[in-house]
């Protein structure tokens, strides 16, 4: 039986979604976007929202807007995805990467030490769609004695007195920290509709705004849009209003806007998200944790704590007790029975840019040790019973074939 790893979900009503917007005589940034962003600020609770098409696009405008340039530096998990370093890297700062804890999650205690005059931006990476833990770095950096070492350059430096916390909540749409959502546990968190990712629109992110409230919120946002589209000061459907064609360009900015085709998509799957996609999500989260929990081998993931509920992005198994070779054995195996797993992330320092910057994967053993370990299984909208059992068969083969 084959399974496939994590296709989207489409229906009707994604597809009229579509249709509509291609005959409705606008088809880019406009009123379907304007409306995504306002629902997603409805629903996260945060001041403002941009939509893009990228969660990466979303990271990089936060860090230009806060003037993160040559000489700083930004503190982020030796254990995630490229985008969260290559923005960093693409405005001429340093990333400072700091090993995980057994949880997946940045670990703060490590960042504590890795703070320095010339630290801008933590970016913690919500894995999984399980939130960090927040709170420990709002404490940390309020502490009077890292606010004294923060060094600001920029007027938004200034204002804001101390390092920014900027989410890379790629995963974590619809998760809760304490009773909170995703969204609005940073300064500012970039959620990724990726055609893999929970909600999607082919491509496309959002970028939350939630700072203090000495920022206007709807000036930061026009900032943001700005940006994300040359840096004019109109945006495409006011400029083309009968009249309104003279613009300005006020900065050389970047083009990373989102289409309304894809705000089509999200308005549709935004809607139903808590009671259907985040409920199904979590019936496949439950029926791998009990299929597995008998065997002593399986090390699972947790996906819902006191503090912190997931919204079931990635289901990230780990073998106990297996080297990286027996790992990809046993993925081996598992794809022969035309099952598609993954492996969420191979450390940056395993990849051959952040190599040649100098990392060292020894510099980080607990990101080591979940990679070497680790086997991210199927969870999609449609996966039936026979699929979910079908996997677990293979895996179940697989790994008593290697252990044998
Ligand atoms: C997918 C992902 C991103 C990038 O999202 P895009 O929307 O493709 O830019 C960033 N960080 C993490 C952890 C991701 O998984």
């Amino acid at each position: 039986m084959k399974v496939p790893f994590s296709p989207p979900r489409m229906d009707q009503k994604m597809a009229d979604a579509v249709v509509d917007t291609l005959f409705s005589g606008w088809i880019t940034t406009g009123p379907k976007t304007k409306l995504l962003e306002d629902n997603l600020s409805l629903y996260t609770g945060g001041k403002a929202t941009v939509c893009l098409n990228s969660a990466t696009a979303g990271l990089e405008l936060a860090l230009r807007w806060f003037g993160v340039k040559e000489g700083d530096e930004v503190i982020l998990p030796a254990y995630t995805y490229c985008a969260t370093a290559n923005v960093v890297l693409h405005c001429g700062a340093r990333p400072v990467l700091v090993d995980v804890s057994e949880d997946f999650n940045i670990d703060v205690d490590q960042i504590k030490k890795a703070i320095t005059p010339h630290t801008k931006v933590i970016m913690p990476v919500d894995i999984a769609g399980m939130p960090v833990d927040y709170d420990a770095i709002y404490k940390l950096i309020n502490d009077p004695e890292i606010k004294a070492k923060f060094r600001a350059d920029s007027d938004e430096q200034k204002k804001l007195g101390r390092i920014m916390v900027l989410a890379d909540a790629a995963h974590s749409i619809g998760a809760t920290y304490k009773g909170r959502k995703s969204g609005v546990l940073a300064d500012m968190s970039s959620f990724s509709f990726h055609a893999v990712k929970n909600l999607p629109t082919a491509e496309g992110g959002a970028v939350i705004i939630n700072l203090p409230d000495i920022f206007d919120s709807a000036a930061v946002q026009k900032q943001l849009k700005t940006k994300s589209l040359h840096g004019q000061n109109k945006d495409a459907l006011e400029k083309t209003k009968v009249g309104g064609w003279r613009y300005d360009i006020v900065e050389p900015g970047y083009k990373c806007n989102m289409t309304d085709i894809q705000a089509a998509l999200g308005l549709v799957e935004l809607e139903r998200y808590d009671a259907d996609m985040l409920v199904k999500r979590r019936q496949i989260f439950d029926a791998y944790t009990k299929k597995l929990e008998k065997y002593d081998w399986a090390e699972l993931p947790e996906y819902d704590s006191e503090d912190k509920k997931s919204c079931y992005h990635i289901y990230m198994l780990r073998i106990k007790g297996v080297t990286e070779a027996q790992r990809d054995q046993i993925i081996q195996y598992i794809s022969d029975e035309e099952v598609a797993v993954n492996v969420h992330f191979q450390p940056l320092p395993l990849l051959t840019a952040y190599k040649n910057y100098g990392y060292k994967m020894n510099d980080y053993p607990v990101s080591w040790d979940n990679y070497s370990r680790e086997i991210t299984l199927p969870v999609f909208y449609d996966i039936s019973n026979e699929q979910i059992n079908w996997v677990i068969d293979a895996l179940v083969r697989g790994v008593e074939k290697t252990l044998a």
